[in-house]
């Protein structure tokens, strides 16, 4: 299970200062040393655990905290506020266009979940806003990148658009959009090309969809499992499009977390919705309140 060896040590640092009547700056001191360890272990990146640990200490420390009925508890309570506030506090929600439709931009590496996760979310808006989705497959390099939304899509039904894998994308896109209009679509969802690594050219071409279709939230899709190398890969794209939100996949994996703990704060984008599984209802809505109670446990 995704976060479990963090959950555990983080628990057990927890654990010896839960109970007590009476804690001292020894004792916070004590704990968030074994925090920045397990945080550590769980592959989160060095300076976001640095920071923290700071905050946090600072926070245990100062004020009446210590002082408290409970200063035990009230120092957990810190620790899970600012874990809280490291995944990006509130729950950010999809930025919906004012004045339809909403367009949706799915970008990523390759076998990171994008066209799996529009499909889920395509489905995912329909049923809980009441959207009229169409996908549009601009995914022309990955073989078998279009059949497999095209089966989701009927899987789903929801409406495909497609002009096979001898087009451009951006031409794909020009045309999809007019089709959407034409058919009154108030949503969406772009699955475009990704690459096995970062590449100019690809970068040149989202840059170009993005230009033509104006979208309302760029997301990029990751993989959890992949660690720091998420984080490394949302910096280079937020560099080039300015995403506006992260779509983590995979957290029904075995992630020790580091991903999902490190990149908001390293790359300011928050992340919306996290891949539970492959079935298209395996979407949730990321809440950093609920995530942080569950590691804390
Ligand atoms: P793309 O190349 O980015 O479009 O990636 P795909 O959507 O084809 O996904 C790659 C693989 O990851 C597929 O086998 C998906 O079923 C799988 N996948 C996607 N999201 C999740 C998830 O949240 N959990 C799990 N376990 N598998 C996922």
């Amino acid at each position: 299970m995704a976060f479990e060896g963090l959950a555990d040590r983080l628990q057990q640092a927890m654990k010896n200062i839960r109970g007590k009547g009476k804690v001292s700056e020894a004792d916070v001191k004590q704990m968030t040393r074994e925090v920045r360890l397990a945080l550590l272990e769980a592959d989160v990146n060095f300076k976001v655990v640095k920071s923290f640990v700071k905050t946090v200490e600072a926070r245990a420390v100062g004020q009446d905290v210590l002082k408290s009925l409970t200063p035990g508890q009230q120092v957990i309570k810190v620790v899970q506020e600012e874990l809280t506030a490291l995944m990006g506090g509130e729950q950010t929600k999809i930025n919906f266009a004012l004045k339809p439709p909403t367009i949706l931009l799915f970008v990523g590496l390759q076998g990171a979940g994008k066209t799996t996760s529009a499909a889920k979310l395509a489905q995912y808006l329909r049923k809980t806003h009441n959207k009229k989705p169409l996908m549009i497959a601009a995914d022309i390099y990955r073989p078998a990148a279009i059949k497999q939304l095209q089966t989701l899509g009927a899987q789903l039904k929801i409406p495909v658009f497609s002009m096979g894998d001898k087009v451009n994308p951006v031409e794909i896109v020009r045309q999809g959009l007019a089709q959407a209009a034409a058919d009154h679509h108030d949503l969406i969802l772009i699955d475009t090309a990704g690459r096995l690594h970062i590449d100019d050219n690809l970068m040149e071409e989202l840059e170009q969809i993005k230009t033509i279709s104006h979208p309302d939230e760029i997301f990029l899709v990751v993989d959890a499992m992949t660690g720091q190398d998420a984080v490394n890969v949302a910096s280079s794209f937020h560099e080039r499009l300015g995403l506006t939100g992260v779509i983590m996949t995979k957290l029904d994996g075995d992630t020790r977390g580091g991903a999902a703990l490190s990149i908001r704060a390293v790359t300011g984008t928050p992340i919306k919705f996290v891949g539970m599984g492959e079935k298209m209802d395996a979407l949730e809505p990321f809440h950093p309140d609920r995530m942080a109670s569950r590691i804390l446990g």
